[in-house]
């Protein structure tokens, strides 16, 4: 079977939503995803840039995070098909695990746990696809990158693009 490694946030996993919502509820603000097309949110307020990182050293921060529509269906499918691996970038920060962990596990059981990977640099990942919104994790990954569309990334154009799970259960084609 060939390999399929899947990325957490923003790829499976709602991250912008909560990220924004408890942003504007204590900044007052109202920043919507549209706001943040080909930027991020501590760019658009630099001076809060610590503020909105701390979010996400909140240990519960991801426990509660929206699934992805359909990215339960396919993935599911998928795995009839390929070896799927989730591959997140947590050592950016470690105190997500078990609220990743856990996370994986209320909404993507059926997926061999061992096949969970948190990792920092994604280039040791031996896959032969990798679905993520980062194309910095494609620059050392050996096999083929598929950029999974979020609001900062609409302007690369030097990978395959998927813009949803509809799109990604087409390029595999089942
Ligand atoms: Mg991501």
């Amino acid at each position: 079977m060939k390999r399929i490694a899947i990325d957490m946030d923003e790829v499976i996993a709602d991250f912008n939503s909560k990220h924004l919502r408890l942003f504007n509820r204590d900044y007052n603000e109202n920043i919507t995803i549209e706001d943040l097309r080909e930027t991020r949110l501590r760019l658009l307020r630099p001076h809060l840039t610590s503020e909105i990182i701390n979010y996400l050293n909140d240990p519960t921060f991801f426990r509660d995070l929206d699934v992805m529509e359909d990215s339960q269906e396919v993935i599911q499918e998928l795995s009839k098909h390929y070896e799927i691996f989730i591959t997140t970038a947590a050592m950016e920060h470690p105190s997500s695990f078990n609220a990743k962990y856990e996370w994986l596990k209320e909404h993507f059981g059926f997926l061999n746990e061992m096949n969970f990977v948190f990792c920092g640099n994604k280039s040791i990942i031996h896959a032969d696809y990798l679905i993520d919104d980062n194309a910095r994790h494609f620059e050392g990954f050996g096999g083929q990158g598929i950029l999974f569309t979020a609001p900062h990334n609409l302007v690369e154009t030097r990978y395959v693009r998927v813009n949803n799970w509809k799109e990604v259960k087409n390029y595999f084609i089942m």
